[in-house]
């Protein structure tokens, strides 16, 4: 199943993908994508229901539709830094021993789509696409045997980061990573059910087209089930909850020159079974 948000900007609604890629509303069964409507009863409840019963939603999400992130009213966004070995390398950073939690403010939160805005005095603005990792049960304390039992769905982030709030300036790395626009989220919310190895995705970036980033899940120092965990022994974790498992190599702060975003530039990105990204990039505002 993938659930999704569509509609106007803070107005959106929930809907589901049929299997024609065309939107069913779920606002008579669901308030939102969001928080206890992820829990394991309700996702059942919504797996259940036939989406031919459910109103078609007019316009398209390829085209003239537009889509919130998949996710709403989300609570934390936690994001884990250098989960790939040759993103480490890439970076010139050691390979960590442990998870790198970083926090992404949940203002920068926007739709699949939706433009990255380019924050004031910015020059190393920079993309990372991502699993993200969608929490449905709650929990504390999580067994990694038991840490795929809390997981809603799936879904595709691009983690925009601003390397010189980030790397350059005292303090942590939160700096450059909450910016406003700086979290495109969806396009939607895929159960795992639909999942084969969530450990061997494909995932890619383009900027204008040319592919930046190539990568695979299957390259994940710490993996999904090590992350629930982990991350649960310094958090409660609650329905809604995001965690961004981190990016492959093909960063702008790893091309050689370096290069980072501009306005008018756009960037595509997506994950096997998850969907695509697209995101025009507007300049700096004075
Ligand atoms: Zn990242």
């Amino acid at each position: 199943m993938k659930l999704l948000r569509y509609g106007a900007p803070g107005a959106e609604k929930p809907g589901l993908l049929d299997a024609s890629g065309r939107v069913r509303d779920l606002s008579g069964v669901i308030s939102d994508v969001a928080g206890d409507a992820l829990r394991p009863d309700t996702i059942a409840k919504l797996s259940a229901l036939d989406p031919e019963s459910l109103s078609l939603v007019d316009g398209s999400p390829q085209d003239d539709l537009r889509l919130g992130a998949c996710v709403g009213n989300i609570g934390k966004y936690v994001c884990i830094g250098l989960n790939y070995a040759d993103h480490a390398e890439e970076a010139g950073m050691p390979i960590p021993k442990e998870p790198i939690i970083f926090n992404k403010w949940t203002s920068a939160v926007v739709g699949p789509n939706d433009d990255i805005q380019v924050p004031r005095g910015s020059v190393k603005t920079d993309w990372e696409v991502e699993l993200g990792v969608v929490i449905g049960e709650p929990g504390v304390y999580i067994d990694e045997a038991d840490a795929m039992k809390h997981v809603a769905g799936f879904c595709v982030i691009n983690d925009v980061s601003e390397r010189e709030f980030q790397l350059d300036r005292a303090g942590s790395w939160d700096k450059g990573k909450g910016c406003d626009t700086f979290g495109p989220t969806g396009p939607w919310l895929v159960t795992p059910d639909e999942i084969a190895d969530v450990d061997n995705l494909d995932m890619w970036l383009d900027v204008d087209g040319e592919r930046m980033q190539s990568g695979s899940t299957a390259t994940l120092i710490f993996k999904v089930p090590h992350l629930i965990s982990y991350c649960s022994q310094f958090m409660s974790l609650q329905a809604g909850d995001v965690i961004s498992t981190g990016t492959p190599p093909g960063v702008g702060m790893g091309q050689k020159p370096p290069r980072y975003l501009k306005g008018g530039e756009v960037v595509t990105l997506g994950i096997a079974g998850l969907g695509e990204q697209r995101s025009k990039v507007l300049p700096a505002q004075g």
